[in-house]
């Protein structure tokens, strides 16, 4: 018969005389540490419909769902962003992926079992801007009004996000000041010093 060693000896009567290492749960609610990737949430505020999330995800669990654009039964059409969480494997590419970088978070909620699949569905719905001309889906507007932000006085390129934010009365925001005139600063509000200048550089480079 082999004895055990004085050490592990020591060891079994020490666990025995300790504190269990793993929490009562679901006796006592259980915090999951920072970082930790629970349940995705798309956010009202943050998400524009842009859908990369969807685009990314590997366990097909965010749907983009789009009306037929021919049927304009009801305005405004709505874009809708399905997330099955019950499909979802926490892996957080999803937030990675986020254009706004908030639009979706993994919260720390662990505890999802349901007994009907069905019930694992959460959506938000968001407005949809449509071609004039064909009737076509452009995007959401949320997502245009971003773009638009997003380039600043570049957006007078774009005739689309620029009527779209003039809807809005959404004022362009002007670029940093001390950079290299360029063709877009003709769009800036300027003295006539630097307006002479811009429109030399953009006439003669
Ligand atoms: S965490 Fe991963 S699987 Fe879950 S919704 Fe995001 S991308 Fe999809
Ligand atoms: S803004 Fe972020 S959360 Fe919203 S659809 Fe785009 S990628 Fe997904």
């Amino acid at each position: 018969m082999r004895y055990p060693k004085i050490r592990e000896l020591g060891e079994a009567v020490k666990s025995l005389l300790s504190k269990p290492y793993t929490s009562s749960f679901p006796k006592t609610p259980h915090e999951p540490f920072d970082g930790f990737r629970g349940k995705p949430e798309h956010s009202e505020e943050f998400c524009v419909g842009c859908g990369a999330c969807a685009e990314s995800c590997p366990g097909n669990a965010i749907a983009v769902i789009d009306p037929d654009p021919k049927a304009k039964n009801k305005k405004p059409l709505m874009r809708k962003l399905e997330l099955k969480y019950e499909k979802c494997n926490f892996c957080g590419i999803c937030e990675a992926n986020c254009i706004t970088e908030k639009g979706i978070t993994l919260t720390k909620q662990f505890d999802l079992a349901l007994f009907d699949r069905n019930l694992a569905r959460e959506s938000i719905e968001l407005e949809l801007v449509t071609c004039e001309l064909c009737g076509d889906i452009v995007t959401t507007k949320k997502h245009l009004l971003w773009i638009f932000r997003k380039l600043g006085v570049l957006a007078y390129g774009n005739p689309t996000l620029l009527l779209t934010a003039q809807r809005e009365m959404l004022p362009v925001e002007s670029g940093g000041a001390g950079e290299e005139l360029r063709r877009p600063d003709i769009f800036k509000v300027l003295c006539p010093k630097c307006r002479k200048d811009v429109m030399m550089k953009d006439i003669y480079g």
